[in-house]
């Protein structure tokens, strides 16, 4: 019950023992096209450029900046945690200018300080933020920050690797350009796969784009050609197929249940969650009109000392919390409620487990 990787189902790990397939038998094309047509699902949207990067989240956000990005382009990168930094760190690596909006960690992106930017820099090309700040335990507000990219005549870069699956995320309705997520949060598959989708408009940019991508394996532009919508395909790299199936049988799980239920489970396990830490005389650090369900930035109670805590909960309750990082470190754990993970006999032993080591 950390920030991911998440449980993964016995579903999940049995897929992933079935014989390998070569990575272009027709058998296994064709679930390529079934894992295409169900992350389509998850992320609402039509986008044909929409499928798994061979890789963790943090290769999928690389995927959207190098392609996206090009030497002297302006990015305004929204910063209230960890992974809006990173965001900054590949901006600057695609020789590109990093434009920061920053906000305390634990709050909310404010939509002022961004627009302030766009007006100060009409010439930026892309606003880049994180959807669901695991770092903090924060939701921004990805349908106003998206429209406000539009209306600046800017593509929108957003992470996803914490909010698929747990939260809305409406690709198409919101109007993002390039949005990449990960397998181990709240899709509980095993780590190691980023699903990335791209906007016509961003797919056209790509095409078009005066300086190629400075990246071989993540060239959006060279992947098509195995991943791209009919043809033939034709080997780009050794796709991990077991790791395909397992992500193919996550996504199934997925729609059997239900994009909305499975938010809506989400919701009332941190509802659950919430209580029962109240109950404890727990507080939780992020205000309750933009926390991520699950992700609980809870504080540390005073006189608890951090690591023996978590320690014991480790080796005595076979329970794994989140640290605190950045400038919360120390100060909150981070109690996931992922995918699989996200069940009432996990959160009653989180609660349970939490009140004896506390006391
Ligand atoms: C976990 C995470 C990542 C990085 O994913 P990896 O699979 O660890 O590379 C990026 N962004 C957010 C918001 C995350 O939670």
């Amino acid at each position: 019950m950390g920030p991911g990787p998440s449980d993964v189902s016995p579903r999940v790990l049995n897929a992933m023992a079935r014989p390998t397939l070569g990575h272009l038998d027709p058998l296994f094309i064709q679930l390529m096209d079934d894992i295409k047509s169900l992350l389509q699902y998850a992320f609402k949207t039509r986008n044909s450029l929409t499928m798994p990067v061979s890789a963790p989240g943090s290769a999928g956000m690389e995927a959207c900046f190098v392609n996206l990005v090009e030497p002297g382009d302006k990015v305004i990168v929204c910063i209230n945690g960890v992974f809006g930094q990173r965001m900054v760190e590949n901006v600057i690596r695609c020789g590109g200018e990093a434009i920061k909006v920053e906000d305390a960690w634990g709050q909310q992106t404010n939509l002022n300080k961004v627009e302030d930017a766009l007006k100060a820099h009409p010439d930026a090309r892309i606003v880049a933020f994180v959807h669901a700040e695991t770092s903090t335990g924060v939701r921004n507000d990805a349908a106003a920050l998206c429209q406000l990219a539009r209306q600046y005549d800017c593509l929108s870069i957003v992470d996803a690797v914490t909010s698929l699956g747990g939260i809305e995320v409406d690709v198409d309705g919101w109007g993002i350009d390039a949005v990449y997520s990960g397998s181990q949060k709240c899709l509980s598959c095993v780590p190691g796969l980023s699903p990335v989708s791209f906007s016509p408009r961003a797919v056209e940019f790509i095409q078009q784009r005066q300086s190629p991508v400075q990246s071989w394996f993540l060239d959006m532009n060279l992947i098509v050609g195995y991943w791209g919508q009919g043809g033939k395909r034709a080997y780009h790299h050794t796709a991990p197929v077991n790791s395909l199936y397992a992500l193919h049988e996550s996504l199934l799980m997925l729609h059997e249940e239900g994009l909305e239920q499975a938010w809506q489970r989400h919701q009332q396990g941190h509802v659950k969650l919430r209580d029962g830490l109240a109950a404890l005389g727990m507080q939780f650090a992020v205000d309750e009109a933009y926390r991520l369900p699950q992700l609980n930035a809870v504080c540390i109670p005073q006189g608890v000392d951090d690591g023996a805590a978590r320690a014991r909960l480790l080796n005595d309750f076979n329970l794994e919390i989140g640290a605190g990082l950045g400038a919360l470190a120390g100060k909150v754990w981070r109690i996931g409620l992922m995918g699989y993970a996200c069940k009432d006999r996990n959160i009653d032993h989180c609660i349970a487990s939490l009140g004896k080591v506390v006391r």
